[in-house]
């Protein structure tokens, strides 16, 4: 069989020949309006075609530059050679058997990588599934099986999905929960060691509030749930859309040590931060941090739907033959998907990239906080980095409104961004880690201009 040409490769400018979203995206918008369910929200309705490196193209021929990934998914860039190839190879040989009844390499071969790129050098297995919350869902069936425990402690400000369960472990009422209850039981909260907002903050280093958010972490534990009735705690090593909070040097070693002193696990929720979006293959490196379990998804496949499980060979084999799976998790597609976008992370140093990436955003960032008194906080790690907008240098007061109005403006002049943070005040920037620099030069001009034309 003859295999399909590529796409043409995406110009890498940012060029405007329209109003974004045009006339075609909105002749669009009007079809989704009658056809699409509106609790299905849309950030910028550019109706996107075609897209490659850092640009996104529109149905009206727009080249959009791209600070969003798709929400940290298309790290190696959209329609990525190496992810094109092997899955334009793939649907032509074998499309679905379901691994559970019929297997199929690409599924062992994926979950080989996860063994071997994931924290610690201990025996470990994987379970393959299709979306975030189903990892983090199947994590914690995995951990209560092991432990014989049931409650799961998740922290202030996390996010881990939006079935029943994750939804109970995920903080934000609004839009994720709110009028969806009852919630799973078993699921309880502690304080996040989130420098910016912690009582007295900016009067303390970082290490006090590592060391006090740690204290009232195991105080809340101890005297709430108990250890012996805890199954695993539930952390982001850097949160995603509770405002990408950077938990201070220490902190997370602590739970760590913590958990294991007392027999509980440890899950690492890795799906917006792993695969080389923070610097390093998983942001727990950072910290010196081995997860009992780590769950993975976003960046991993390039854009098609895969999400896994890995953890240690004993804890995930405790789990009942059967116990795991589901019709389409670890699909050939998906996998062959994430095979290739593995292989582009290793041969371009998607790592190394992401470590540059976040010094041209801090410089830039930095001064643009110098201008604007608004922006409390510019925080992040590797290629995903944000600003929190508050209402000045002394009043930590959150500024949605502001930070709503900058998204539109770098929407209208071409820059996709995102917002995040429990209280919406957050700007955050997650780059596809091949954009070139001139992009990310462009974007963050835009994201300037923006900040001028709405605080002045
Ligand atoms: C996106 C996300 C999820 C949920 O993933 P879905 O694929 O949307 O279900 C869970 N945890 C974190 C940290 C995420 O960023």
């Amino acid at each position: 069989m003859e295999m399909l040409e590529h796409a043409p490769e995406v110009e890498q400018v940012r060029r405007l020949v329209t109003e974004v979203p045009g006339p075609r995206s909105r002749e669009l918008d009007a079809r989704r309006a009658s056809s699409v369910a509106s609790g299905v929200g849309v950030g910028l309705p550019a109706y996107v075609a075609r897209a490659g490196g850092g640009i996104l193209v529109d149905v009206d021929g727009n080249h959009l530059i791209d600070f969003g990934s798709g929400i940290a998914v298309t790290s190696v860039g959209n329609a990525a050679p190496a992810v094109v190839e092997r899955v334009q190879a793939q649907v032509a040989e074998l499309t679905h058997t379901c691994f559970m009844v019929t297997p199929y390499e690409g599924y062992v071969a994926v979950c080989e990588a996860l063994a071997e790129l994931t924290p610690g050098d201990h025996d470990k297995r994987s379970a393959l599934f299709n979306s975030g919350a189903e990892a983090v869902e199947n994590a914690v069936k995995i951990a209560r099986t092991f432990t014989g425990r049931q409650a799961v402690v998740a922290l202030d400000h996390a996010y881990h999905g939006r079935t029943n369960l994750t939804m109970a472990l995920t903080a934000k009422n609004m839009p994720y929960k709110h009028g969806f209850g009852p919630f799973a039981g078993e699921v309880y909260r502690a304080p996040m060691a989130y420098p910016l907002r912690w009582p007295g903050g900016g009067t303390k280093t970082r290490e006090q509030i590592a060391e006090e958010a740690f204290d009232a972490f195991v105080s809340m534990l101890h005297t709430q749930v108990g250890e012996s009735n805890t199954a695993a705690v539930i952390v982001e090593p850097i949160q995603g859309e509770g405002g990408f909070v950077v938990p201070p040097h220490g902190w997370l070693q602590s739970l760590s040590h913590y958990c294991s002193e007392h027999g509980i696990l440890l899950i690492a929720d890795e799906i917006q931060t792993g695969f080389c979006r923070t610097g390093d293959w998983f942001a727990c490196e950072h910290e010196d941090v081995v997860p009992d379990l780590i769950t993975t998804a976003k960046g991993m496949a390039g854009g098609l739907p895969l999400a896994a499980v890995t953890g240690r060979a004993e804890v995930m084999d405790s789990v009942h033959t059967g116990g795991l799976g589901g019709t389409y998790g670890g699909n050939p597609l998906a996998c062959a998907a994430a095979l290739g976008a593995i292989e582009t992370m290793r041969t371009e140093d998607l790592n190394a990239r992401a470590r540059q990436i976040e010094k041209l955003f801090r410089s830039r960032l930095d001064r643009l906080r110098d201008k604007h008194p608004e922006i409390a906080e510019v925080r992040g790690r590797g290629a995903m980095m944000a600003v929190e907008l508050t209402a000045g240098p002394d009043d930590l007061t959150p500024e949605p409104v502001a930070t709503a109005a900058i998204n539109k403006r770098c929407h209208s002049q071409g820059l996709v961004t995102l917002t995040a943070g429990t209280f919406g005040n957050v700007l955050r920037f997650l780059p596809p880690l091949v954009s070139p620099d001139h992009l990310l030069e462009e974007g963050l001009d835009i994201v300037e201009d923006a900040f001028a034309h709405v605080l002045g």
